[in-house]
Parts: structure tokens; sequence; C-alpha cells
């Protein structure tokens, strides 16, 4: 089945006119993450969060115009806060990155003598909390979890920046459909990537393709420390850090190395990926770290067919155990076929499909973060 194209969407968008800039939202350049796929329509418009509220009627009469297009047969609509890098060029899109080999920037390589790390240890100018997401099994959708959060954090207007850090599979790039390479305008910092309202960077960014990753542990300090400090991340009010599985030298790095306000915990329901689980958590108590809670993923199976619900790794064992260790439960979210394949597509479901249950539950999970992360004024 045929469709409209991008250039025909944007085209149409290009007749709205966003009122307090006097600008049609495409030459604002606030159309973003735009995706066609066989009629249904997704996009993003980036706004000033502090306009958020006033800016519905806006989304609305974007999503009408584009809903009235031949050949639509859905129309998805989000806000999103925009990129605000102060005294830089805004990152580049995903279609503007540069290709070619990494920026050279020092990192280190196998066989390379470590670099000496760093000796900053305090906040980072800019982002006002960091979330480190956090697991002990790998596979247990980790990666999954932190995309959907960070893009449910965005839509709910907060500004986002996500560190895939998970330097044995770095995914966040595929995940988010961002391709090429950050640039290095001076050598010293890094420009990173954004899509979908959210500003991304990743080891995986800077590895040949196809590279393994052989790093030792004075090596991973550096190049995590080179990820949270060179970084142009501009203001967040958020840096979710997709960290590698289990309790090693990336956790310790970061731990130390700045102030992370709350680790969250990604597990299946399975006694064995629990056991893991409860490791990392007792890693992230003894290093100060506060711990806003566990996430049971893959938790429940309903047949798309016959509606059965099945519970194929068992179900509520990260609940049960999260109540034992006295920490909140974030919630579930179910093993299904449209988070996997919208993922391993570049269009997460929070973005992919925000009316679906399934992205409703990412974004239940952002709103508890909100509330556990917000300083009550004293
Ligand atoms: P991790 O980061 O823990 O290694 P990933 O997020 O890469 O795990 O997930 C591993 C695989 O499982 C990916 O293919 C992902 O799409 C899939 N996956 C993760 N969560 C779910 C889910 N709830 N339902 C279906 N597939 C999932």
């Amino acid at each position: 089945m045929s469709g409209p194209t991008k250039d025909d969407i944007l085209a149409t968008l290009s007749r709205i006119t966003d009122p307090a800039k006097g600008t049609d939202i495409v030459s604002a350049k606030m159309v973003s993450g735009l995706v066609v796929k066989n009629g249904a329509v997704g996009f993003a418009l980036e706004v000033d969060p502090a306009r958020g509220a006033a800016l519905e009627p806006l989304r609305k009469a974007a999503e009408d115009a584009v809903k009235g297009m031949d050949g639509v047969t859905s129309v998805t609509a989000v806000l999103t806060a925009h990129s605000d890098t102060p005294g830089s060029a805004p990152p580049p899109t995903a279609a503007a990155a540069p290709k070619g080999p990494p920026p050279n920037l020092g990192l280190a390589k196998e066989g390379d003598k470590p670099i000496p790390t760093s000796k900053d240890t305090g906040p980072i100018e800019g982002i006002d909390r960091i979330i480190a997401v956090g697991s002990g099994k790998g596979g247990v959708g980790k990666s999954t979890v932190s995309a959907n959060i960070a893009l449910a954090l965005a839509a709910q207007g907060k500004k986002v920046g996500l560190l895939d850090a998970d330097v044995y599979g770095p995914s966040q790039p595929r995940m988010l459909g961002v391709s090429g390479r950050p640039s290095t305008p001076d050598g010293k910092t890094i420009l990173p990537l954004r899509n979908y309202g959210v500003t991304v960077m990743s080891m995986g960014f800077m590895l040949e393709d196809d590279q393994s990753v052989v790093w030792r542990g004075p090596m991973l300090m550096s190049a995590l420390q080179q990820m949270l400090r060179q970084v142009q991340w501009g203001k967040l009010d958020y840096l979710i850090v997709d960290l590698p599985p289990g309790t090693g030298d990336v956790q310790l790095t970061l731990s130390q190395k700045t102030q992370v306000d709350g680790a969250v915990i990604v597990s299946t329901p399975q006694d064995v990926a629990l056991i893991d689980a409860k490791k990392a958590i007792d890693m992230f108590t003894k290093l100060n770290v506060p711990l806003l809670g566990m996430i049971e993923n893959m938790s429940t199976y309903i047949c798309p067919n016959c509606d059965h619900e099945a519970h194929i790794f068992g179900h509520g064992g990260a609940k049960k155990e999260a109540g034992t260790l006295g920490i909140p439960f974030l919630g579930e979210i179910p093993l299904d076929i449209d988070i996997r394949t919208s993922s391993d597509g570049g269009t997460p479901i929070v973005v992919g499909k925000p009316k679906s249950p399934q992205a409703a539950r990412f974004r239940d999970i952002a709103a508890a973060i909100i509330d556990a992360t917000t300083k009550v004024p004293a």
C-alpha cells in the first residue's frame, strides 16, 4: 500500500503557522522525527516547554491537517521540549549527521595505554538530574526501557539526554533511529545527535563499525568521563544513562565521578534475572545512589489473536522482590511484539504508537520518575 511521502506531509505542515512566531512550523524547524509508513504518520513538534499547554491547539491543527490528506490512515503528533544548547549550534539531527570515521578525541582503543582520567567529579553543568538505568543480566530489555523512558519524559515536556554507556552492546543509535557520527567542531567537545526531541550520545558512535570493545577498566573510565563532560549536552532536566548489565567499572565510575540522582533497575520476573538484579541493587546502595525503583519487563504476554494472557517468564517476581527489599515498584511492561519491532525499527513504541497501552505504561513510569526526583522546595 502506498501513501503520502515525507515531502508531501512537510508540504501540508508548512501551511500551519505558529502564531507566536509568525512563521510556519516547518520553516521554524519545529517538526522532528517524522515517520511515515503505509499511511500511518507520526511526528513531534519541538516547543519551548514553558509554552507547552498553550501550543496544544497548534499540535491539533497540525495533526488534523495531516489527517485530512489522501492516503493517511492515522496520525500521531506529540509536543516535545526543544533543544537548548546555550552558546553552541544545535546538535545535528539524524539526517544531517556526518558519516565517516569516529571523531578522534583520543578515546581509548584496544592496545592503547590508559588515558589519564579527568579529575572532575562534581555535577555536570547544565544537567539537572542523572538517572542510571541498570540491570543484573543482559537482554532483559534495559535499553528498550531506557529509550522509552527518555522519550516519555520528553513527551511530558522535559529536556532529555540519553547516554548509551552500554559499551558491550550499544543499541541506542539503532533504537532511536540515529545514524552517522557526532561531530567535534574543536577536537575537544562533541556535538551529540538528536531525534524525537531527545539528545543522544553513545559509546557506539565512537567505534568503527563492527569493532569489538575490549576496553579495560581505566579506558572505560576515561571514555565515560568524556561522554559525560566533553559532550555538549546543553541544558537538560534529565540525563538517562543506559548502563551495561552487571556491576562493573562503568557503574562504579559513573557513581563516583558525578552525582547520580537515582537508579532504576530493570528485571524480568524470572528468579535468575532477579538474583542478578539484587546484586545491582546492592551495588547502588553501597555507592549511595538512591534507588528509584524496579521495573518488571516481559511481565505478561497477551496473545494478539485470542487475548489469552500467558506468563512466559513468570509474573510478579520483580514486584515481590521490590516489596521485600523495601524499594518502590515502578511498573510492569508486557512482552509484546510491537515493543520489539518498534525499537528494532528505530521508532520506540512511545513515539511509534503513543496511543497504545504499552506506551501509556512507559509514560506512567516516567511520571513516577518525575515525582520521585522533583525536589520539594525547602
Ligand atoms: P538489554 O539492554 O537489557 O540487553 P534490550 O533492550 O536490548 O536488552 O532488549 C533485548 C531484546 O528484547 C531486543 O530485541 C528488544 O527489542 C526485546 N525486548 C525488550 N523488551 C521487550 C518487551 N517488553 N517485549 C518484547 N520484546 C522486548
